[in-house]
């Protein structure tokens, strides 16, 4: 398989190389050059298989030769005999019609795991046999930082930096990040906000300079293979619920549009998916792009589920380019106006097009606290503020009431303790494997918020230092 750029001009790559690069040269994303298909025989084959089978099905088309598939078999089994359930991502019925997909078995408790555990052994694999080493350097608001330390954490060959606010994130984050003591693992708290350190992190790689001599690389959403490594659980929990013969929905707390991505790519593969509805909170960019074609760009409002607080959906360029029918030169000019203007009005057609697949819906704060009672009081689950929206946003939805719903519990509930108490009044126990998260000892440093600062930083630890 070799991958492309929606972009257009960059060159296309193939799975090792895509693993290991962020952004395309040319601004863009890269996406698989076709979409494996599998028919509904192929589906039914992965009745009764277990979570790492299915994982090997469904991603080796993606991996092509890069690694065979013994070898694909033995990272997933190590990847996810990490998590808590011998499920990996179980199912858990709410209703006669609801479903959860349990994603947030992994180390620290949010779905992100399910992709960063594979990555961090994928970067470990294809490192190994390269005379390099990577930087790895990120700007996180909670969720992804762990899951990215905590995936990355004594590996050979690569360092991680990662940015966090000072004093802007939980104590649980926090904890999570900063209690990990690998030598290759440095956090920075910056004295500023979120956007700061995430305008930081963008200006280190577009200092040319820089990114080359410590070979700079990235491990947010826009990485091809954490999606890839998403799609697996769309084909688990509908074979599970019936599937090829009876059609699933999904309801997806969304932020950067990376995991209803990966449903989408399910969905061009074969999978019967009746619709993904696509699940905000009142930071509503997506909701507004699918229902009025107005992607624009307001300002950011802090709410209880700061992992889906965003501006801008990096990975929406993505069905963009599928948009624009796989036209590169085209998606290129749509996006220097988006990115002049920071507005973009999606065509009727267009939005036609994406309306036979996705919907939207924003859930405000109430509706969120809403959901979480109604889902302990109902149902006896206490489920987190994201995928309360989800939950939410599944109970709206028009949708033909013989298709099972699948909302993705993208969090743990005690990641996101106060806010579940307060609209609950419990409050939910950290599970045991993160257990004594508050004895062990923190390390980070603390930086201004300038790029020559973290330069400097960075400079004087990072081991991947080519020559001048
Ligand atoms: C990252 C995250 C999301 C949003 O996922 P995207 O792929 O960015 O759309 C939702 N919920 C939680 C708990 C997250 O950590």
């Amino acid at each position: 398989m070799r991958y492309i750029s929606t972009r257009g001009t960059a060159p296309a790559l193939d799975f090792e190389n895509v693993t290991l690069t962020g952004l395309a040269a040319d601004g863009g994303l890269y996406v698989p050059e076709s979409w494996p298909r599998f028919t509904p025989e192929a589906i039914r084959a992965l009745a009764g298989l277990s979570y790492v089978d299915t994982a090997v099905e469904v991603m080796a088309p993606f991996v092509g030769d890069a690694l065979g598939r013994d070898e694909l078999r033995a990272l997933c089994a190590e990847a996810y005999g990490r998590f808590d359930h011998e499920a990996v991502t179980p199912l858990v019925q709410l209703d006669g019609r609801n479903w959860l997909l349990e994603l947030f078995h992994g180390p620290t408790l949010a779905f992100k795991d399910v992709a960063l555990q594979l990555l961090g052994l994928l970067f470990e694999r294809f490192l190994s046999q390269r005379d390099t080493h990577l930087t790895v350097v990120g700007a996180t608001s909670g969720d992804t930082g762990s899951a990215a330390i905590d995936a990355l954490a004594g590996r050979a060959k690569v360092d991680i930096f990662m940015l966090h606010p000072l004093g802007r994130v939980s104590d649980v984050q926090r904890r999570q990040m900063t209690t990990v003591l690998a030598p290759n693992v440095h956090n920075i708290a910056i004295e500023g906000s979120f956007d700061d350190a995430q305008a930081l992190v963008k200006a280190m790689f577009a200092d040319r300079d820089f990114a080359g001599r410590f070979r700079l690389s990235a491990v947010n959403s826009i990485n091809w293979a954490r999606l890839m490594a998403q799609i697996v659980y769309y084909f688990y929990a509908a074979v599970r619920l019936g599937t090829p013969d009876r059609p699933v929905a999904f309801s997806v707390p969304t932020g950067n549009f990376g995991d209803v991505f990966a449903g989408y790519a399910a969905a061009r593969m074969g999978l019967p998916v009746a619709k993904l509805i696509v699940a905000t909170n009142v930071n509503d960019i997506l909701h507004r792009a699918l229902a009025e074609g107005d992607y624009s760009v307001g300002t950011v409002t802090p709410t209880a589920a700061p992992s889906m607080d965003i501006q801008v959906s990096s990975n929406f360029e993505r069905l963009l380019f599928d948009l624009h029918g796989r036209d590169g030169a085209a998606l290129a000019q749509t996006m220097a106006g988006f990115e002049a203007t920071k507005r973009l009005a999606i065509p009727a057609a267009m939005r036609d097009e994406a309306a036979r697949l996705f919907t939207s819906a924003r859930i405000d704060a109430d509706g969120m606290a809403l959901a979480m009672r109604h889902a302990a009081e109902r149902s006896g689950q206490v489920i987190d503020p994201h995928t309360a929206i989800g939950l939410a946003a599944a109970h709206g939805a028009d949708l033909d009431p013989q298709v099972p719903i699948v909302t993705l519990a993208t969090a743990h509930p005690a990641k996101f303790r106060d806010a579940v108490e307060r609209a609950t009044g419990q409050r939910p126990n950290l599970p045991a494997r993160v257990g004594g998260l508050f004895e062990r000892e923190e390390r980070y440093a603390t930086l201004p918020a300038t790029l020559e600062a973290i330069e400097a930083h960075i400079a004087e630890r990072a081991t991947a230092a080519v020559p001048a």
